[in-house]
C-alpha cells in the first residue's frame, strides 16, 4: 500500500454522464449527510495509521472536492503528518482559479484537472453542464503560477462524443507546461450505462497524434504509475495514456481509497467496502485501526480488470460503487 485517494465528498457542481448521470444523480438523489462525512480530524487519523505501512501518497477527489467547505484546512492537517511526501488533487477546475494558491500555501503538491475537450459543444455533452472551457483553463493556468506542478489535464475519450477532440487538444497543451492524459472510458459504477463500443483503445488514440507529431516512449517515474508516458520526439513535451481497459496494471497496483464515509475499498471495481468509520468512532485507538488495516490490505485479492475480459462487464444484481462516491 503507497497510494490513498480519499473521496471528501460525494457531491459534484457537474454532471458528467460517464460518471454522475442527471437522471439517477438528481433532485431526489440522497447524497451523505454531514454526520455520515469522515470529518478531517478522522481523515487525518487514517493517514497516519497508513502512513506507518508505507503509504506516502494521498489524493484528494470526490465527488468535486473543492465543494468541501475549509479543504485547505485538511491539505495543512495531512501536510503533517509523518511520512506523507506527496499531496495531489483532482478537481473538474471550476472552483480552481479562486482557491489554487491557497491550496499551495497550505501544502499541497500537485493537481489534475479534468477537462475533456476544449470544443464549448463537446465539453457540454461530456460534463451535461453549460461550461466553459476557459474557466476550466483559468483554472489551470492558476494551478500551475500557484506551483501545483506539474499540472496534469485529464480527458476521458468517449467514441461518438468527444474522439474528434483529442488532436485538438493535444495541440493546445504541446509545447506547455501541463502534462495531458488521455483516460480510457472505463465500466466503473452501475449508472452509466458503459458500452465497450464506446471505449476509444488508447492505442488507437496514440496512433492518431503519433501520425501528426512522432512520440517516443518514456520511461515510468515509479513503480505501479498508472499513466504510459510517452514524449514528442520534437520537443513539444509529455502526454499519458490511461489503458486500464485495454491494458489493465492490477498486478502493480499499489492503491486504496477511502470514501467520503469512512469505507475502505481495494479496487475502484470493487462491490463492497470495509467499514473504517465505525472503527473510528468506536473506543480502541489507532492501534486497532492500525490492525484492521492490515487486515483488510493482507486479505486483498482485488483484479478486476484483469478479469474483465472473461466476464460480462456489469453482472446484474452485483451493482458496483460509483466512481463519485468511491473516488475517482
Ligand atoms: N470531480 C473531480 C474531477 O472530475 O476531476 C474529481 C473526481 S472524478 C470522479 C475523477 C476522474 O475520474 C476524472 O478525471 C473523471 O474524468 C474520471 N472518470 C469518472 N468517470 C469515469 C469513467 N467512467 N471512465 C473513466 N474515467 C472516469
Ligand atoms: Fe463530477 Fe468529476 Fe464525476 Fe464529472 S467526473 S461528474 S466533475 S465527479
Amino acid at each position: 500500500m503507497r497510494d490513498l485517494r480519499i473521496s471528501v465528498t460525494d457531491r459534484c457542481n457537474l454532471r458528467c454522464p460517464y460518471c454522475m448521470p442527471r437522471e439517477v444523480f438528481g433532485e431526489g438523489f440522497r447524497f451523505l449527510a454531514r454526520e455520515e462525512l469522515l470529518s478531517f480530524e478522522e481523515i487525518t487519523r487514517v493517514v497516519e495509521a497508513m502512513a506507518g505501512h508505507g503509504v506516502a501518497k494521498v489524493r484528494l477527489t470526490g465527488g468535486e472536492p473543492l465543494l468541501r467547505r475549509d479543504i485547505e484546512r485538511l491539505v495543512e492537517m495531512l501536510a503533517g503528518v509523518t511520512g506523507i511526501s506527496d499531496i495531489a488533487l483532482t478537481t473538474n477546475g471550476l472552483l480552481l482559479a479562486r482557491s489554487a494558491q491557497r491550496l499551495r500555501d497550505a501544502g499541497l503538491n500537485r493537481v489534475t484537472v479534468s477537462l475533456d475537450a476544449l470544443d464549448p459543444a463537446a465539453l457540454r455533452s461530456m460534463s451535461d453542464a453549460a461550461v466553459s472551457p476557459e474557466r476550466i483553463l483559468e483554472g489551470i493556468h492558476a494551478a500551475s503560477d500557484a506551483g501545483l506542478t506539474p499540472v496534469k489535464v485529464n480527458m476521458v475519450v468517449r467514441r461518438g462524443q468527444n474522439d474528434h477532440c483529442v488532436i485538438g487538444m493535444a495541440e493546445h497543451f504541446r509545447h506547455r507546461p501541463e502534462i495531458l492524459r488521455f483516460i480510457e472510458y472505463m465500466d466503473v459504477g452501475s449508472t452509466n450505462g458503459w458500452r465497450a463500443e464506446e471505449v476509444v483503445p488508447a492505442g488507437e488514440i496514440l496512433a492518431a497524434i503519433e501520425a501528426r507529431w512522432p512520440l517516443e516512449p518514456m520511461p515510468p517515474v515509479r513503480e505501479g504509475e498508472v499513466a504510459t508516458r510517452y514524449r514528442y520526439r520534437d520537443g513539444g513535451g509529455e502526454i499519458g495514456m490511461i489503458h486500464s481497459v485495454t491494458d489493465p496494471f492490477c498486478g502493480s497496483c499499489t492503491r486504496a481509497r477511502l470514501s467520503a464515509d469512512g469505507q475502505l475499498f481495494t479496487c475502484l471495481f470493487a462491490h463492497a467496502g470495509h467499514d473504517l468509520r465505525a472503527v473510528l468512532r468506536s473506543a480502541g485507538g489507532a492501534e486497532k485501526l492500525e490492525r484492521r488495516l492490515l487486515e483488510i490490505w493482507a486479505g486483498r485479492s482485488d483484479r478486476y480488470s484483469a478479469e474483465r475480459a472473461g466476464r460480462a462487464a456489469a453482472q446484474p444484481g452485483e451493482p458496483k460503487i460509483e466512481m463519485s462516491y468511491i473516488g475517482g
